[in-house]
Formats: structure tokens, C-alpha cells, sequence
């Protein structure tokens, strides 16, 4: 039998390591990142049996993280944190996440609970995988969305998450308008805490990344639209 993946999130390295230690005692593959970019690009590339997501990371929250994974992969995610409070646990599951540990925890416990959800899913039958591969064509640029990959005239661009979802987002909905606010839902959610000038940095980004200072339009006193350009 194909030994099971268990990919951990988690940007204190001490804690990492001993998760990493256990669970590969009982057999398992590890591999571990340090941030929730990285995360997220392993758990695309690896598509893990398993993620244990720390709930505090240095670039993006272990919510967002969590959130991400669950809309695009069938995934069991253990959230681990510091945050005890019941408020704090009922938000970690409403994220998608199958179970929650606080730290400080102990190992065999981890690791039991984890075996525990994956026999929950094997038994549903639910295989992690990637959705149907579909891909987005528009002007230069081709986008896959199961794989977080946008190519330029076939060359891979590098995009945060957030650029990755909010340029989607735009090229999906080509023409129309959306204020920042809406953006900020959309890609950030609503109890996200920035402001909208998140949103001008993220489509500054995109514009220089992906040349697409004729697509990405400024809509003046209201916000951004997609213009599709024509590939010459
Ligand atoms: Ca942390």
C-alpha cells in the first residue's frame, strides 16, 4: 500500500519538525512548510492525504489557508492553534476544517486523530484529488484553476494566491465593473481586516507581473474591470 502524504503547515520550525518526527514513525510521508504561500503550492503539487494547518502563519491565516484547500480539494485539514476559546474553534471548523487541536498538544493524540478522519474518508469513498482541470483562456494568458497555474504566451507566471484569485475572479466576470469592496469580499472575505487600497496593490501587482496595463482598467470613482484584449 502506498504510504499516506501528510503535508504540515506550520511556520514555527520546532513544531513542525515534531509532527514530522511522529508521523513519520507510524509510516507516513511528510513534508512540511513554513508559510501558507508555500503551503498551498505543496498542496497543489503533492495533493496530500492530510494537512495539518497552523492557525497563525506569517503570510496568510491558517482560515484563509483552510478555506482555499476546502473549495478546491477534498482534503481532510486538522487546524492546529495556540487559541483555545470556543468562539475560536467553532470559526476553525466553519472554515472546512475536519478537526481542531490546541497547542501545546500532545503527539500520540495528533496522530490518532488523524488516523481516525482519514478512515472517515476513506470510508466515504473520498479520494483527495484536484477538480476537473479546466482552463481559462483570455488574450495572452492561459489559466488553470485546479493546478494555480497562469502561463503568459505559454511561459508560468508567479502569483501569490490572492493575485491568482482575484485575477480570476476579474477574467470571469469579463467587462464588468466591481468597486473595491466588492473585491475585498469576494477574494478576501468579509471579515477580512484590510482596507481596500489591499486591492490597488494586488491589481498594481498583476498589471506589472502579467503586462496587463491595457486589460486591468481603472473605472475612475469606482473601482476595476477585466477588458479582454485580442492576442496579436
Ligand atoms: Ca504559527
Amino acid at each position: 500500500m502506498k504510504e499516506k502524504q501528510v503535508l504540515i503547515i506550520e511556520d514555527e520550525k520546532p513544531i513542525a519538525e515534531i509532527l514530522s518526527y511522529g508521523f513519520k514513525k507510524e509510516g507516513f510521508a511528510v513534508r512540511c512548510a513554513f508559510t501558507g504561500g508555500s503551503g498551498l503550492m505543496a498542496a497543489m503539487e503533492m495533493q496530500p492525504d492530510l494537512v495539518l494547518l497552523d492557525w497563525m502563519l506569517p503570510d496568510l491565516s491558517g482560515v484563509d489557508v483552510c478555506r482555499i484547500l476546502t473549495e478546491r480539494f477534498n482534503i481532510p485539514i486538522i487546524m492546529l492553534t495556540a487559541r483555545s476559546s470556543m468562539e475560536d474553534k467553532l470559526y476553525g471548523l466553519e472554515t472546512g476544517a475536519d478537526d481542531y487541536i490546541t497547542k501545546p498538544f500532545d503527539l500520540r493524540e495528533v496522530i490518532a486523530r488523524a488516523k481516525t478522519i482519514l478512515r472517515r474518508y476513506e470510508k466515504a469513498g473520498a479520494q483527495p484529488q484536484a477538480e476537473s482541470s479546466s482552463l481559462i483562456q483570455s488574450g495572452h494568458l492561459t489559466i488553470s484553476e485546479a493546478e494555480w497555474i497562469v502561463e503568459k504566451d505559454g511561459i508560468r507566471m508567479d502569483l501569490t494566491p490572492r493575485e491568482f484569485e482575484l485575477l480570476l475572479y476579474l477574467i470571469r466576470h469579463p467587462r464588468q465593473v466591481f468597486t473595491r469592496a466588492q473585491l475585498l469580499d469576494q477574494i478576501w472575505g468579509y471579515d477580512y481586516e484590510g482596507d481596500t487600497r489591499t486591492v490597488d496593490i494586488h491589481i498594481q501587482r498583476l498589471r506589472k507581473k502579467l503586462d496587463l496595463a491595457d486589460s486591468l482598467i481603472t473605472v475612475f470613482g469606482v473601482g476595476y474591470k477585466y477588458e479582454p484584449q485580442k492576442k496579436n
